[in-house]
């Protein structure tokens, strides 16, 4: 049976962070508020973690990762259980974690239920089963005459070391736990922090790493802003790997910071996904699907769909039947039942988001449905369908980061294979079509990290995700993934 006790005794676990296994509160005693985007109002205040707590974690997880410490004398089977065992109490308190990143992020519980809190629970037990396959290589040796004798020659896989884990807002679980699980899986040890806007499901998850039985100091959980306690986390000479999902302006900064001592960073940043749409299509998948890919998570999504591309014979169609189901969509708090779309996250983003339909409609936009802000004391935004938006205008080249597409309709595949890489973002691409030929071809020329064909958004443990151009660096889930926590060694013997 899940536990269903109120969420609010949960939202208060974020009044502490977990450092060494200890629930502390900032050094300095500094706190910061964090809002319910449904209202605004203030359901929790965070320690506001600054360098000085940093130090503390990083050092927890560093004495952690010593050689001979329980952690790293432990065998990758049993660190394989301690993962899986986090994957069942995840599994197990899928409602408490459902109902904190709801209340705290404002998505809409059944987006929790069946999507951020199972994918979760998966991509630890895709991990879990990871520990015990990680191997590295013999290598036949061709220059015996160098030494005169021969050679037995092998690589050694280990874990880079101490990795900071610097998560957004828009999916709190499961970023946390898409960076978590293969660094745990590889014998790394963890400094995770959320975004201040939604650190309160992280803080049950931390508790929950506890419960799983990692010992002390393997992961830590700090709370704070990003220009203190991000930052300081990422300048630490202790953190050996830096894994960051967010803008591109911070990923930029990021990089520019671990360059002083070399740190690995890997980087899942934004898009602006171009989702293209044939005239052969089975049109009410791609409408279905050119809806989830606008508004799932408030359109609050780095893999958004938010460059709909639609081939003019089906264009005013597809436009109309989009606007429809938008203009249909449910408005309200994330945890209300029916709730199909959530607040934005904080009225700063949301404004952002307004500036940005103001300047589609500016450069020649209109909006077929939505465009404004409903009256309400929450976050909210209309979905939003704009046509007409010139293709240099800002709304079309940047990231909004809401519930915002805009139509472009196109004439032959070159054309819109041309608008489709007219971009510096590659993160997801999708294409409609039934001519199995183009859908192949279109596949192998859109730039991007993943293209999905008659679906969109589809995701999977196994799946590499991620990004090309200014959309990141490295791949998560899959197995290629753990290679970014490892670092190769290559032990060579005379005999
Ligand atoms: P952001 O600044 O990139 O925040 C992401 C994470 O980085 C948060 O934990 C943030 O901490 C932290 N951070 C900020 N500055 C840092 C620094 N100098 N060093 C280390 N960590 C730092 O994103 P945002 O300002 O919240 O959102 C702005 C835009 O980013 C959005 O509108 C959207 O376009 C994009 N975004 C993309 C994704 C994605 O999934 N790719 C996710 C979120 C946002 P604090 O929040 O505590 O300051
Ligand atoms: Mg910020």
């Amino acid at each position: 049976m899940a536990d269903t006790r109120d969420v609010q005794d949960d939202i208060l676990l974020a009044r502490t962070m977990l450092i060494d296994g200890e629930w502390v509160g900032a050094l300095d005693g500094g706190t910061f508020p964090v809002h319910d985007p449904a209202d605004g109002r203030v359901i929790v205040h965070a320690p506001a973690g600054q360098a000085a707590d940093v130090d503390r974690a990083v050092a927890a997880a560093r004495a952690a990762f010593a050689p001979g410490s329980a952690w790293r004398t432990m065998t990758p089977q049993e660190r394989g259980r301690l993962i899986w065992r986090l994957a069942d109490l995840v599994e197990h308190h899928a409602e408490r974690l459902s109902a904190l990143d709801s209340v705290d992020s404002g998505k809409p519980l059944d987006e929790m239920r069946y999507f951020d809190v199972p994918f979760s629970v998966d991509v630890l037990r895709y991990y879990a089963g990871w520990t015990t396959k990680i191997t590295g290589d013999t290598i036949p040796v061709s220059y015996p005459a160098a030494s005169g004798g021969r050679f037995h020659a092998y690589t050694l896989k280990e874990p880079v070391g101490v990795v900071a884990a610097v998560v957004p807002w828009n999916l709190p679980l499961l970023m946390a736990v898409k960076k978590l699980a293969p660094a745990l899986a590889t014998g790394c040890t963890v400094v995770l922090k959320p975004a201040e806007q939604t650190p309160v499901s992280m803080a049950l998850l931390a508790r929950l790493t506890i419960e799983a039985g990692f010992p002390a100091g393997v992961v830590n959980y700090v709370t704070g802003d990003g220009e203190n306690a991000g930052a300081a986390l990422v300048r630490h000479p202790g953190v050996d790997k830096v894994t960051f999902t967010g803008s591109v302006e911070t990923g930029k900064a990021i990089v520019r910071t671990a360059a002083d001592d070399l740190k690995r960073v890997s980087l899942e940043l934004g898009g602006k996904s171009p989702n293209i749409v044939f005239d052969d299509a089975d049109l009410d998948a791609a409408v279905a699907g050119a809806a989830a890919g606008a508004f799932a998570t408030q359109g609050e999504s780095c893999i958004a769909g938010s460059r709909l591309y639609i081939q003019r014979g089906v264009f005013d169609e597809v436009v109309r039947r989009l606007a429809d189901h938008a203009a249909s969509l449910k408005l309200g708090r994330g945890t209300e039942p029916g709730t199909q779309m959530g607040p934005l996250i904080s009225a700063e983003h949301r404004d952002r988001v307004l500036e940005y339909i103001r300047i589609g409609l500016a450069d020649g936009g209109r909006a077929v449905t939505g465009g404004r802000a409903p009256e309400s004391e929450g976050y909210f935004v209309e979905p939003t369908v704009l046509v007409g938006v010139r293709p240099d205008s800002r709304a079309i080249r940047e990231e909004i980061f809401g519930p915002v597409v805009c139509a472009v309709p196109f004439d032959t595949e070159d054309e819109v294979l041309r608008l489709a890489n007219d971009s510096r973002f590659g993160l997801g691409a999708a294409v409609w079509t039934r001519d199995v030929s183009r859908a192949h071809r279109m596949a192998a020329a859109v730039e991007s990290g993943q293209v999905w064909v008659n679906c969109y958004q589809a995701a999977d443990s196994a799946l590499p995700f991620g990004g090309t151009k200014e959309s990141g660096w490295g791949r998560e889930t899959c197995r290629e993934n753990l290679e970014e926590y490892l670092e190769t060694k290559t032990v060579v013997v005379a005999l």
